[in-house]
């Protein structure tokens, strides 16, 4: 666990129903599931069979749906939603998504989970060729290409624009006859396919399914592009069939541990992740600590691989709100004590051994050692159930740039003495694939995205400047980031 400043923190939730009379309701419920995808915003659109509607909000889904009537602004049998956490375009109402076009045929609205890492790029030639943006994201992106598109269907239109785009992409689009769907070539972000009384579903996770009652009925596959109409579900696959290659850190915090991703229960494969820890890194300790909520399932596989009883030597605040109450200085240096406290009872005169999922910045792991020496512990070991992170992401994850990245700039032994435990140790790559199910990690074809500890990008950065390695940091899309503000 780490506090909302260390973090790595997943943009974006979506979610799409068709042909159901509470689609709006529905969607509401799925973005509540999601919200763990972004904080930020939230927003939905329908369509009544004559007339879109649309609701976006900055804020929470809770504040955003709970009133019925905010619903009932929403008529209509097909909707799309999103939750956001913002990488490209700051958090202003005209960022919130879905992003709604009248284009040649009617409406389309778009909701994107990812990031282009040419965004910023085709956003300067649209613009040089008089295109008027509404946003400074980069789904706009998707609109203005759509539009542009000189084929007839809409559906060639949208493959036309898919066509143009690199990175990372979730994408769930509603028009006056269609839900559609799509999953960029890599399959690097999250999607799958629902049913409920006979209506079709989109969700980034199974778990926005679940709070439905809704039935799994498979994964969107890489490279799929799925449209759902009243004849049921057609699937394309306008690419060159390569192998699905996901972002691991789905898998090992970003998905819900409830959700089952690719085919694979997110739960197990982090206890998994924890009993691989134990087998790597022989540790002394009298009692496993899990940093909740995140550490919870690998410190479980740690405790019974390793033998050592788990125990909650950290207690978990739940109703911590955000930074606004926290109104002094002295009082954001509690930040972690909001959240968390040590549970003396467990930890005191013992050798403990905690268990997080990840270090970005390691700051606040630097403040869950001191609290547990407060709290009387004897030794303070750390345990880590992914490897370092070196490398910054461009794909839809915000992630700090590199030379605020913890093992970018330390060696183990710097981040043991910054950390202050007494001793540190990661689950190295290959012991991550094994707890994934895999023999190791193949350097020829990854079976996962993994470049934030390999450094291996899987798709173009057009928007990645070589130098400083920043993205959208390049004179090209500087000039546009100074004039979209
Ligand atoms: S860098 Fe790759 S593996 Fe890491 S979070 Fe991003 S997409 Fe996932």
């Amino acid at each position: 666990m780490q506090d909302d400043a260390d973090r790595l923190r997943e943009e974006c939730g979506v979610f799409g129903v068709f042909g159901h009379p509470d689609a709006a309701a529905i969607t509401a419920l799925g973005l509540h599931a999601l919200q763990h995808r972004g904080q930020e915003s939230t927003g939905i659109v329908t369509f009544d069979g004559v007339r879109f509607h649309s609701e976006r909000r900055l804020g929470l889904v809770g504040d955003a749906f709970s009133d019925e009537r905010i619903i009932a602004n929403l008529p209509g049998a097909s909707a799309i939603g999103h939750n956001r956490y913002s990488t490209t375009g700051e958090t202003v109402l005209r960022n919130v998504q879905p992003l709604f076009s009248e284009i040649t045929g009617g409406g389309f609205a778009v909701c994107h989970n990812g990031n282009l890492t040419n965004g910023l790029s085709l956003r300067e030639g649209l613009i040089r060729d008089g295109a008027i943006c509404q946003s400074t994201s980069d789904t706009e992106v998707i609109l203005h290409l759509v539009a542009r598109s000189r084929k007839n269907r809409f559906i060639d239109r949208f493959i036309d624009a898919l066509r143009q785009i690199e990175g990372a992409y979730a994408l769930v689009g509603i028009t006056n006859k269609k839900v559609v769907g799509a999953r960029d070539p890599l399959g690097i972000r999250p999607l799958v396919i629902g049913e409920l009384d006979g209506c079709y579903i989109l969700a980034s996770e199974t778990c926005a399914l679940d709070i439905i009652g809704a039935r799994h009925v498979r994964d969107v596959k890489n490279g799929e592009v799925v449209v759902i109409t009243e004849e049921g579900i057609e699937s394309h696959f306008p690419f060159p069939p390569q192998p699905m290659r996901p972002c691991i850190f789905e898998y090992i915090y970003f998905s819900r541990p409830d959700s089952i991703l690719n085919g694979r229960p997110i739960y197990s494969l982090r206890k998994a992740m924890g009993m691989e820890l134990a087998r790597e890194t022989q540790t002394l300790a009298d009692v496993v600590v899990p940093v909740p909520d995140s550490g919870v399932p690998a410190a479980l596989g740690f405790a019974q691989e390793s033998g050592i009883p788990y125990e909650l030597g950290i207690i978990r605040n739940h109703y911590v709100g955000r930074t606004f109450i926290e109104p002094t200085q002295s009082i954001r240096a509690l930040g972690v004590r909001m959240k968390h406290s040590a549970n003396r009872a467990v930890v005191e005169g013992k050798r403990i051994v905690l268990i997080d999922d990840s270090i970005v910045r390691g700051t606040t792991s630097v403040k869950i050692v001191r609290m547990m020496r407060e709290a009387g512990a004897r030794e303070v070991h750390f345990r880590i159930s992914s490897p370092p992170i070196r490398f910054p992401d461009f794909y839809g994850i915000d992630t700090p740039v590199r030379d605020n990245l913890l093992a970018a700039t330390h060696d183990l032994e710097e981040m043991r003495q910054y950390i202050g435990c007494d001793s540190l140790a990661f689950l190295s790559i290959d012991g991550l694939y094994r707890a994934m199910g895999e023999k190791e990690r193949d350097p020829r074809r990854p079976q996962f995205t993994d470049h934030c500890f390999t450094g291996d990008y899987p798709t173009p950065l057009t928007d990645v400047d070589g130098t400083s390695g920043r993205f959208g940091q390049g004179p090209k899309q500087l000039s546009l980031l100074a004039e979209v503000g």
